[in-house]
């Protein structure tokens, strides 16, 4: 059954890369600016193909989107059922964030496209070799205490290496601002994290956990396909700013 799956998906995406050059973009209410996206595993997604323009601009810059966890790594999960795995939401969130980012003319690798697993020095390494211009992990959040909500963005702090540093933190801080723009979600601020898949890096890096898992209210907005669009379409438009302070 799942293989059958996979292999519809499979025609269905080449169909797409076939014919999917006719542009029928329709502007989501709830987005501000971005494109219609469809919602990744649901009818939703069938219908709206083709759903993004061709790239039309070459930004020359390349950026490696990296979902969090995969595989028997689930991350973290919501505590009411049914249970929403942080591995599933990482991966359509950085779904969405690669359309986006290709909408706005980037090249976008993910270290996974899939539900398998993928080491943290695997995926820091697939990332140095490919050279990008920015790196950024996709996460979601939780915590002991019910009453933790909101978005935040780790960079790493290096003795080593502070332009790399100070270059991370200008990154977190333009897709904070998007993000909660965008979403209106509660922002906890941008921060040090100590963290493999930023440490390990050696671009501009950036760990961002889009909310909590262990929050009702917070946990209703993320079973929302157009929620995580929001963010995703936050953390794109940061991106872009940021690359193009940095071309200034
Ligand atoms: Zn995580």
């Amino acid at each position: 059954m799942l293989h059958t799956f996979f292999i519809f998906s499979f025609l269905f995406f080449m169909n797409f890369s076939l014919h999917g050059v006719s542009s029928n973009l329709q502007q989501n209410p709830i987005l501000s600016k971005g494109p219609s996206l469809p919602n990744y595993g649901t009818k939703d997604f069938a219908n709206s193909i083709p759903y993004l323009r061709p790239p039309m601009l070459n930004q020359k810059a390349t950026i490696i989107v990296d979902p969090g966890h995969g595989g028997h790594d689930v991350g973290t999960q919501s505590v009411t059922k049914p249970r929403y795995q942080e591995k599933s939401l990482n991966l359509v969130t950085s779904r969405y964030l690669r359309d986006y980012l290709q909408y706005l003319g980037y090249t976008v690798i993910l270290t996974r496209d899939e539900d398998i697993f993928v080491s943290l020095d695997q995926r820091a390494s697939f990332a140095n070799a490919q050279k990008p211009d920015v790196f950024v992990s996709i996460h979601y959040n939780s915590a002991p205490s019910a009453e933790a909500e909101g978005v935040e963005v780790f960079f790493y702090l290096s003795k080593d290496n502070k332009i790399r540093s100070q270059k991370s933190k200008k990154l977190a801080l333009a897709v904070l601002n998007h993000v909660i723009a965008e979403s209106s979600a509660k922002s906890r601020g941008v921060k040090h994290g100590n963290y493999a898949v930023i440490r390990e890096t050696n671009m501009p890096a950036i760990l961002l956990e889009g909310g909590f898992v262990t929050n009702a209210e917070e946990m209703q907005r993320l079973k929302d396909p157009n929620y995580l669009k929001m963010l995703a379409w936050g953390i794109a438009q940061g991106i872009d700013d940021f690359l193009k302070k940095k071309k200034k």
